[in-house]
């Protein structure tokens, strides 16, 4: 269990420095279940924060979503560091950034939660469907306790755990300023078992699989909008000289962009899952993900997001690379 008054002080804290801008963290939403992301300017903001297993947002998208809007000529631009909470996998999308120099270190404040994982918020609303003002979730043993007005239900955490979470590999932050309790040692490791049973499919079942993913597909980008990773100033798909992507929501359009935003994540996915928990079709995005993660840990031993030191992966090359793979 997170210490909400650490949390809160040390967002106070942080805010309260000429050089900070503003903390994002969570707060509980107006109804049911639902947080959100809370913003605190001023230390007094500070007191509406929380964490539970409920806070599953990647935060680490919110200093890439800062607006650096063209500054007039007297005007200097506002250089103070944003304050972000994040759990262990958040802060590799943190690490990647800097690594690909998206940010300097300097830009943020990093507030480290040790996770012990967050729920799959389709689990708790298939288990939990109804809709109450007093309702909550905590961590217990095994366990997580439900509170729904007054009422208290025990539920077993493999039921309503994200899956993500049970692979967590690094469920303390890798880099922080400020660490919110005492640090949780790893002890899962991803099996890619998922993907294993998808890989033993023939190339024509795999094609018939995504063709019906991607054909429910509406091209809304809430992927790519939720995704700390997904930063370029214009994106691939919003480009009309040259156009890669035709705007048409069209089979061929959706295999395309899908195919396009995953091969350019490919070792640089964190496997937050924030895309596939954006998408209001529900189409299995982590899959394309966590595949891709796969052979990029089989092919170069590389993980994404892990040492803010390291060159990102597609930034390498060495000289006398034998590169068989050109014919
Ligand atoms: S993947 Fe790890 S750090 Fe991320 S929410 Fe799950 S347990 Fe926490
Ligand atoms: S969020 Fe889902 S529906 Fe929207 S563009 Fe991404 S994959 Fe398509
Ligand atoms: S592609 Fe999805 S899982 Fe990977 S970093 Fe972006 S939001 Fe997270």
């Amino acid at each position: 269990m997170v210490d909400e008054k650490k949390l809160q002080d040390a967002v106070k804290k942080t805010v309260s420095r000429d050089d900070v801008k503003y903390v994002v963290g969570y707060e509980k939403g107006t109804y049911g279940f639902q947080v959100t992301p809370s913003f605190a300017y001023d230390p007094k903001d500070a007191d509406k924060f929380i964490f539970s297993p409920l806070c599953v947002y990647n935060l680490a998208v919110f200093p890439m979503l800062e607006e650096k809007p063209p500054l007039r000529k007297d005007q200097e631009p506002d250089t103070r560091k944003i304050g972000v909470v994040v759990k262990g996998c958040d802060a590799r999308a943190i690490v990647q950034i800097l690594q690909e120099k998206g940010l300097n270190r300097e830009d943020v404040v990093i507030i480290g939660i040790p996770c012990t994982g967050v729920v799959d918020p389709k689990k708790l609303q298939a288990q939990f469907p109804e809709n109450g003002k007093n309702m909550d979730i905590k961590t217990g043993k095994d366990n997580f306790i439900i509170t729904i007005d007054e009422k208290t239900h025990t539920i077993a955490q493999d039921k309503l755990l994200d899956e993500k979470c049970k692979h967590c590999e690094y469920p303390t932050p890798i880099l922080y300023d400020i660490l919110i309790g005492d640090e949780i040692k790893a002890t899962k490791k991803e099996d890619y078992k998922e993907i294993e049973d998808l890989e033993k499919k023939s190339m024509k079942e795999k094609w018939e699989y995504w063709e019906k993913q991607f054909e429910r597909c509406i091209r809304c980008y809430a992927c790519r909008n939720a995704c700390p990773l997904c930063y370029c100033k214009e994106c691939m798909v919003d480009q009309l000289s040259p156009q890669w992507v035709r705007r048409s929501v069209n089979l061929s359009e959706n295999t395309a962009w899908n195919l396009l935003r995953a091969f350019h994540l490919a070792g640089r996915c964190i496997g937050c899952g924030q895309c596939e928990r954006s998408c209001p079709m529900d189409i299995p995005l982590m899959q394309l993900n966590k595949k891709i993660e796969k052979e990029i840990k089989e092919l170069f031993d590389y993980i994404a997001g892990i040492d803010p030191e390291e060159k990102p992966l597609l930034a390498m090359f060495k000289p006398d690379d034998p590169e068989e793979f050109i014919l």
